[in-house]
């Protein structure tokens, strides 16, 4: 493209909302083959809200959702909020907690009430010895429904399977569906266990989907992508994105996301409406047509 097209494209997608902070994007999106996309706080609005509490037997509602409320305190993650806050919100009183660690991609250890608390995954409870098989049949029911689930046990034994849900946002599926139209193929990248993560994609009609990927792994499951598919858009709000944008060949920031991801984009979708996605696709293809 002649650099006057690109001054021309670059300032009617500004106008649009999307924002290429560098002309090669405006270039390269009209080759992308597939779109990756994050899933929380991108596809979801990002904003997880507590919906069900399971506990095993021999243990107290007030008393588990206290504690594992008062570890989730200590943590920055948003399902941490949603637990936090439903705990405050029911008037519960959160107990002091020690040796409070992060867990990255799986969640935290604790210690509260002189109890080892430990809040996350199946994979963590799993990697600690901990038998999750009695929630099966719950455990099934919500991730069918999209849901998240987040185990906790105390002292080693299983007390807890809670629900968090975090709705899509309602121009995710119009905008996969026009992807594909416009011959792109889609990918969801998350680190949330498999199940959820099919079940938003179903809902979505997303071809591909990575789930349970760590931190820092978002980075070569995007190398991978490009691989297989060529030139590979990705889509993130997080800081653990920031290295996949930058793998990426167009790296699209939502406005409304951290700092570090926006700094390491090409591209940024100023309100964080995945609509814009295809916004900046059409751009970039007129603009690279006008020059042919
Ligand atoms: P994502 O941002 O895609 O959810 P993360 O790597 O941050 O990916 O987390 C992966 C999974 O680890 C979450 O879906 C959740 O199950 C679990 N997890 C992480 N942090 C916490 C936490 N503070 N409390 C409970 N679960 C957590
Ligand atoms: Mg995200």
């Amino acid at each position: 493209a002649t650099p006057t097209s690109i001054m021309v494209g670059t300032g009617r997608a500004a106008e649009l909302g999307v924002l290429f902070r560098k002309g090669d994007a405006l270039q390269t999106l009209a080759e992308a083959k597939v779109v990756a996309f994050d899933k929380t706080g991108t596809l979801t609005l990002g904003r997880p809200t507590l919906t069900t509490l399971h506990l095993a037997p021999g243990f107290d509602r007030a008393e588990t959702l206290a504690a594992i409320a008062a570890a989730e305190a200590q943590s920055e993650h948003p399902i941490a909020r949603s637990i936090e806050t439903a705990a405050l919100d029911e008037g519960l009183t959160l107990p002091p907690v020690k040796a409070f660690k992060a867990i990255p991609g799986h969640g935290l250890s604790a210690s509260v009430g002189g109890q080892d608390l430990l809040v996350g995954t199946a994979r963590l409870m799993h990697d600690h010895a901990i038998d999750t098989a009695p929630f099966a049949d719950t455990l099934a029911d919500l991730t069918a429904k999209g849901e998240t689930p987040i185990f906790a046990a105390m002292d080693g034994r299983l007390s807890a399977l809670l629900s968090v849900s975090d709705p899509i946002k309602d121009t995710a599926r119009d905008t996969i569906r026009a992807l594909h139209e416009s011959g792109l193929q889609t990918a969801l990248i998350t680190g949330d266990t498999a199940a959820t993560a099919q079940a938003v994609a179903t809902a979505l009609g997303i071809d591909h989907v990575e789930a349970e990927v760590l931190p820092g792994d978002k980075r070569d499951t995007i190398a991978r992508l490009q691989d297989t598919h060529g030139a590979t858009a990705f889509v993130g709000d997080g800081i653990n994105d920031a290295p996949a944008l930058a793998q990426a060949d167009i790296g699209i920031a939502m406005g409304t996301g951290t700092d570090v991801a926006i700094e390491s984009a090409d591209v940024v979708l100023v309100s964080g409406n995945p609509a814009n996605v295809l916004t900046a696709l059409h751009v970039s293809r007129r603009t690279l047509r006008n020059i042919r």
